[in-house]
């Protein structure tokens, strides 16, 4: 062989394996995903809070895209559709978690993620077994269906879970118990992992490997009224659930965005999106340390019809804001992504887009998507 051919031959070697370095990153699985969901944030709930406060660390994405949010059955969705949704990939009845039009399960991310061997988590502000965080840890045909939702939560076995709604494990007995049932749910928690009920317990714990925090009775506090923010709850869940080499999947939930805008409250809603945007930096600090997890943040429906008719760039000020709604509307909402696949997110699409992407990140190769 001439040295010529010899140069040509080492070339195309290395173009090859070149070629193929970029092909396999750019199909690259991220090790660990955060999905961050403002429950009701729409795009004027977004651009309330950047103009009261100025600059938001939303604006640190570089890749967006919208959705529309309808469900199988209705113009507008609701949380339970819009969770299922975002959780397993297909749509869903208004009211129905985790489970097909025809009442056959749907696989969700967190389950897709225990077949690869990652830990789960969840961190809410609402009760944990309110309709978001349902439809990713449990299938039930009626979301208000709180005491059987609960129990299959339970059962469900996520690693990590934070939320409120200690009345919801209680005993009918019990003072405050929500159920209408005498099982002792706090009591089979317990035997499965570590239980705390507050903050302060919660900030001090390291490595357990099992937790559930449940900080409150119900929802907990509203985010003026805690002496901890939704991202401390989740700097908690990001540093207990990276421990493995296989990754994680965190959901992390705004839940009360969406109370407050069915509330027509307007200083609530730029109150509680405040705090999931301190959720959203938490979740982008780590990752831009970690370099190999993905970050989306997303709504699952615009609550409240809100418009933005009158204000101030001055000032920060927004002067009568209109609700046209005390409900869901059919408004698309935005998500922002960072990390590996991040790319996948752009553009405009149905919400169950966002869920099919991220099973497809999350899965196993060898596993067929439902
Ligand atoms: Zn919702």
């Amino acid at each position: 062989m001439s040295l010529k051919s010899k140069h040509i031959r080492l070339w195309v070697i290395i173009f090859l394996v070149i070629a193929t370095i970029a092909s396999a990153q750019s199909d690259a699985k991220p090790k660990n995903i955060i999905l961050l969901i403002g429950d009701g944030m729409g795009v004027a709930h977004v651009t309330a809070a950047k103009l009261v406060y100025g600059s938001l660390n939303l604006e640190r994405f570089k890749i967006m895209g919208m959705h529309i949010t309808g469900s199988a059955n209705d113009y507008v969705t609701d949380s339970a559709a819009a969770g299922t949704a975002l959780a397993t990939g297909f749509t869903t009845n208004n009211d129905v978690v985790g489970l097909d039009r025809e009442g056959k399960p749907l696989k969700n991310i967190m389950e897709y993620a225990k077949d690869a061997g990652k830990r789960t988590g969840i961190a809410v502000t609402s009760i944990l077994p309110h309709a978001t965080p349902a439809a990713f840890s449990s299938h039930h045909k009626a979301r208000y269906e709180y005491d059987t939702i609960t129990a299959k939560q339970v059962e469900f076995g996520l690693d990590i879970m934070i939320g409120g709604g200690l009345n919801n494990y209680y005993p009918k007995s019990f003072r405050g118990s929500r159920r209408r049932d005498e099982r002792h749910l706090l009591n089979e928690l317990r035997d499965k992992m570590s239980v705390v009920t507050s903050y302060k317990a919660l900030s001090q714990l390291k490595r357990v490997r099992n937790l559930a925090a449940i900080l409150d009775g119900g929802h907990l506090p509203h985010a003026t009224k805690r002496d901890y923010t939704l991202g401390d709850l989740t700097d908690k869940a990001i540093e207990l659930l990276n421990v493995k080499d296989q990754g994680f999947v965190l959901m992390v939930e705004g839940s009360q965005i969406d109370l407050a805008a069915h509330d027509n409250d307007m200083d609530r809603v730029l109150a509680e999106t405040l705090d999931f945007d301190k959720a959203v930096k938490s979740a982008l600090d780590f990752a831009e340390k970690d370099g190999n997890t993905l970050v989306v943040v997303t709504s699952d429906h615009e609550t409240g019809g809100l418009t933005l008719p009158m204000g101030s760039m001055e000032n920060g000020k927004i002067v009568k804001p209109v609700f046209s709604s005390d409900n869901h509307t059919a408004a698309m909402v935005p998500t922002f992504a960072f990390g590996p696949g991040a790319e996948k997110f752009g553009g405009m699409y149905d919400i169950t887009h966002v869920g099919k992407t991220l099973i497809e990140l999350v899965k196993n190769n060898e596993q067929p998507c439902n």
